[in-house]
């Protein structure tokens, strides 16, 4: 008998890694797939990155480094940061982890106690709500609207803080609806927060790099330097240099912070890779202009699928201020019938018909907080985009009223 902890059992598996593992399997199975759910860039990693992974490895950087990172990876950070985002920090205020995926569950749980609040605006990335209940603390979400662009108001954000909130977490361009929080909207929400010195902040800024028609990124710790002392400012390599495999995340926030998460670190993976670091030290470092050539192909995805999907009734979709993903809203086709006779009643239903009648998949918006919506990712080429949007035309247009 297999004992599983309750801890455990409170969460459930990636619903993004889920939906990939079934496209490759049904892929295996002779199965003629479009799969649009991946979260991570098409492109191969920048040769001149992978050339610094091979050079690591003939000077013999194959052993195991500090636990929160090689102190030329952590300065290159501190640089970045400096350079930018205006922010100051030291090499001890950093930490490199395995994915900026540790970097969330190593902050949550050395921070977390047992009913602990975690605000988490609606929609979000699958995975903040899960890392907060392992930390046995409680998800707390703030729903958005279409209307407001999926954007937290002020407001709501006031109204959801209590004297157990412990973190609320800030992601945009966000995944997976691509808002962008303009200055003058983090300002307002940085106004809140300054009222509540007992909640810290944690901003994935992931996508900081994927942000369309010439917008600047802005991060909260740079617009309300008040917040800094109590923000992690959470990046990675994964989405701006195509490097979701080599594992590589990082952060940087308050000291005693940093020293706890690299504490718990040290008694569960140790350091990131010492290759995948001295490959993120090129990537920060080198050339940076694949990114900008990087970002003007997606925009034209962008505006090709935004503009496909607003031509089939019943979905709309809003055009994403950054990020790789659209959230079209599926909603205008609830109540209609399938050829088999079904009723598509949810974003569940109406995914798993685009699985059944085109072999097209997607992600549904449940997983995201947001069940009228589904998610499709545009990080892949222009053919299967084309492919991908006459298939979900014909589901849809397959369907009667
Ligand atoms: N944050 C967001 C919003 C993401 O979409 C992802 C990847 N899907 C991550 C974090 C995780 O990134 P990493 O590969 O660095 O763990």
């Amino acid at each position: 008998m297999i004992t599983i902890s309750s801890r455990l059992q409170r969460i459930k598996p990636s619903p993004s890694s889920m939906a990939g593992q079934r496209a490759r399997e049904l892929r295996e199975q002779g199965k003629d797939v479009v799969g649009l759910t991946s979260g991570e860039p098409d492109f191969d990693t920048p040769e001149n990155i992978r050339e610094a992974a091979y050079q690591a490895m003939e000077d013999g950087k194959t052993k195991y480094t500090d636990v929160g990172g090689t102190p030329a990876l952590r300065e290159a950070i501190a640089d970045k940061f400096r350079k930018e985002n205006s922010l100051e920090y030291s090499k001890e205020q950093v930490i490199v982890c395995t994915g900026a995926k540790q970097v969330i569950f190593n902050a949550f749980m050395s921070t977390i106690n047992p009913g602990d609040e975690v605000i988490v605006p609606v929609p979000y990335w699958v995975s903040y709500p899960d890392i907060a209940l392992l930390a046995e603390g409680r998800p707390v979400f703030v729903q958005s609207t279409v209307e407001n662009r999926f954007k937290m108001r002020p407001q709501d954000l006031e109204e959801a803080i209590t004297d157990k909130t412990r973190w609320v977490v800030l992601n945009y361009p966000n995944n997976p609806s691509g808002a962008v929080y303009s200055r003058e909207e983090l300002a307002a929400l940085a106004a809140v927060l300054l009222r509540h010195p007992h909640v810290m902040v944690l901003t994935d800024d992931i996508y900081e790099h994927i942000i369309y028609d010439n917008k600047k990124y802005a991060t909260i710790a740079e617009v309300e330097p008040g917040l800094k002392d109590r923000t992690l400012t959470v990046n990675g390599v994964s989405k701006s240099y195509a490097m979701t495999g080599w594992r590589l995340g990082y952060a940087a926030g308050p000291r005693e912070l940093i020293r706890s998460m690299v504490k718990l670190q040290s008694q569960s993976t140790s350091n990131a890779s010492s290759i995948s670091q001295a490959a993120a030290l090129e990537a920060l470092t080198g050339p940076q202009h694949l990114v900008g050539e990087r970002l003007k192909i997606y925009a034209g995805r962008r505006d090709y699928v935004t503009s496909r999907i607003n031509k089939i009734p019943g979905l709309h979709c809003h055009v994403p201020e950054g990020a790789f993903y659209v959230f079209p809203l599926c909603q205008g086709l609830f109540g209609a019938r399938t050829r088999a006779g079904q009723t598509i009643e949810n974003g569940d239903d109406f995914v798993r018909h685009l699985l059944d009648s085109e072999m097209l998949v997607a992600l549904q918006g449940a997983a995201y907080g947001m069940p009228a919506h589904f998610r499709i990712s545009f990080a892949t080429s222009m053919e299967r985009l084309a492919e991908g949007c006459d298939r979900l035309e014909r589901a849809c247009l397959g369907l009667e009223k």
